[in-house]
Order: structure tokens, then C-alpha cells, then sequence
């Protein structure tokens, strides 16, 4: 009787596992028209720069308007996307509707021009063409190359190290600023920090969500907060929900912060009508 059961177990797993790998296949399926179909979008989450209380630039964050299952976030497709092959296009989409909404900012409102819009870029599309890619694309809507910035994400730059240094180092050299995103959370080692040209660490959000409430995370922010002071990197926190997390993060002496506790990822527009709004551009 239990061989039984336990054969009805296993066909239950088969199932559920079936069930999964089969959304993912028409996902996969479905990403390849998201493009054509215009079903992407970007919204917009504020960085604030913690001394002064000022938004100083803005992260571009993908959706995907599905069809089938609504909005739907990056966590949700990225990997497929990056898995089947699919982000190199996907991500020169990203840049070109990041650089068109520079522009549009640009030139509706001097309050909004000094606002940077940070791009996230997975390994996958960290390919030799990728300098040349972006350039082009700033040079098409005019842009000074100090209008981008890139996030990219540590645990993935280690599978490629000499690849990813040098095409970084190229787009450094352009004058585009680069961040390591959801630092502390990947396999690079210190020497790696040193090899790679970058400006700015964002500690990542798993770190500042019990800050304050555990001292082994608070222990992690301060001494990432010291290591980027010593290597002369700026530090961002993510994911800051609440006052004391931010408090924590004041005296650290972080320098800048992103979360719901001041704003939700947005729509361009909406984000725009806020920040003018309130006197903090
Ligand atoms: P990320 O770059 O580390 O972005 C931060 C994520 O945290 C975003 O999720 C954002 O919506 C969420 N977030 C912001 N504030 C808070 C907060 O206070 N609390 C919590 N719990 N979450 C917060 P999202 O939009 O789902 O993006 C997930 C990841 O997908 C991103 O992590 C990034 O690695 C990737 N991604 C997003 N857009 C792109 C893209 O255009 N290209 C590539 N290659 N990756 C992207
Ligand atoms: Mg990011
Ligand atoms: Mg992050
Ligand atoms: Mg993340």
C-alpha cells in the first residue's frame, strides 16, 4: 500500500514539474514576440541621494504586459530570456527605450535632465559588440554618454572574467558609469572589484531587509559601506521599506538609497509628474 502511495507521489511530482517546464516552454515561445508585439515596457524607481533627501538618477526596470498572465517583472522572465537566448535583443530594446525616455525627459523639463537612468545588463549581453551598441544609441538621440549607466549583476561576471573586463572597460572609457548590482550576494572575490572598472556598489536587498533587526546583516552593510569608501566607489542600498532601515543606512554613511519606502518602480510619466511635484529633483 505504501509502494502505492508513494508511486502516486512521484506521479503527482511528474506533473507538477511537467506543468512547470511546460509554462516555461510557452513562455519561452511567447518571448520571442514580445518584441514585435511592443509588449515591453520600462518603468522607473527614483534613486535618492541620502545627505540631501534628492533624486539623483532613476533605474529602468522591465516589464512585460503579457497577454495571458498580466504585468509581469523581471524576476519572472529574465532568466527564460537569458536562458533560450533571447536577451541580446531584448536588452538593445532596453537601452534604445531607456536613451528615447532620456530624451523625451530631456526636453519636456530641465528639471528631469540631470537624472541618469540606470540599465541593467545580464552576462549574456556583455558581447564585444556591446560598446558600439550603446554609443550608437546615445549618438542616435543625442545623448552625452553620462545620460546611461549600467547595473550589472556580480554573481553572473565571474563565469567570463576577461571577456567582461575588457568590453567594460571600453564602455568605462566612453564615460558611461557602472554599477555592480545586488553586491555580496555572488561568488566575485575582492580581487575582482579591483579588476573591473566600476563606480558604484548596490548592496544588495537581502542585506538591508532585516537591518537593524539583525546584527549579522548590519555587520555586512557597514563593512561593504567601508570597502566601497576605501576603493572610492559610491554604495547604494536596495529594497529600503522602512525609516529605520534608512536611519541604519544614514549612519553608516551610505550614499544613496532605492525602495518603496520612497517610491515603487513606475511609468515614465507618472514617475515624471511626482518628481515634479515635490521640490526634490
Ligand atoms: P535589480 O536590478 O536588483 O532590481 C531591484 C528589484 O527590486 C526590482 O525588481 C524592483 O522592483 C525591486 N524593488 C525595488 N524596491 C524594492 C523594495 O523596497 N522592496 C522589495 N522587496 N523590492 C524592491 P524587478 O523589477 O522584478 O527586477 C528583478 C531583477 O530583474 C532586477 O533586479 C534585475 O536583475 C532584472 N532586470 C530588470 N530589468 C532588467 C533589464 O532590463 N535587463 C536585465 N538584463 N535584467 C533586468
Ligand atoms: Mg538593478
Ligand atoms: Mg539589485
Ligand atoms: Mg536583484
Amino acid at each position: 500500500h505504501a509502494k502505492q502511495q508513494g508511486r502516486g507521489c512521484v506521479q503527482f511530482f511528474h506533473e507538477e514539474l511537467n506543468a512547470k517546464l511546460l509554462e516555461r516552454i510557452r513562455i519561452e515561445h511567447e518571448l520571442q514576440e514580445a518584441l514585435e508585439k511592443k509588449e515591453f515596457e520600462l518603468y522607473y524607481q527614483p534613486k535618492v541621494e541620502i545627505s540631501s533627501g534628492k533624486v539623483i538618477g532613476v533605474e529602468a526596470l522591465l516589464r512585460w504586459r503579457h497577454p495571458r498572465l498580466g504585468m509581469i517583472t523581471g524576476t519572472d522572465f529574465i532568466s527564460i530570456a537569458a536562458d533560450s537566448g533571447q536577451l541580446v535583443p531584448i536588452g538593445e530594446w532596453v537601452i534604445s527605450a531607456a536613451c528615447q525616455q532620456a530624451k523625451q525627459w530631456m526636453e519636456g523639463n530641465e528639471r528631469l535632465t540631470k537624472l541618469p537612468i540606470a540599465v541593467n545588463i545580464a552576462i549574456p549581453q556583455i558581447h564585444t559588440d556591446l560598446p558600439d551598441a550603446i554609443l550608437r544609441t546615445l549618438r542616435r538621440y543625442g545623448l552625452p554618454p553620462s545620460c546611461i549607466q549600467l547595473e550589472i549583476t556580480e554573481s553572473l561576471l565571474i563565469r567570463d572574467l576577461e571577456k567582461a573586463t575588457a568590453v567594460l572597460q571600453k564602455i568605462s572609457e566612453s564615460g558611461i558609469t557602472i554599477a555592480i548590482d545586488d553586491f555580496g550576494t555572488g561568488y566575485s572575490s575582492l580581487s575582482v572589484l579591483k579588476a573591473l572598472p566600476i563606480d558604484i556598489l548596490k548592496i544588495d536587498q537581502s542585506f538591508v531587509r532585516d537591518l537593524g533587526k539583525n546584527v549579522g546583516d548590519t555587520a555586512i552593510v557597514a563593512a561593504i559601506v567601508n570597502m566601497a569608501r576605501a576603493l572610492a566607489l559610491r554604495v547604494v542600498a536596495e529594497g529600503v521599506e522602512n525609516k529605520e532601515q534608512l536611519a541604519i543606512l544614514r549612519s553608516l554613511g551610505c550614499d544613496e538609497y532605492q525602495g518603496y519606502l520612497f517610491s515603487h518602480p513606475m511609468p515614465a510619466d507618472k514617475l515624471a509628474q511626482q518628481l515634479l511635484q515635490t521640490t526634490s529633483v
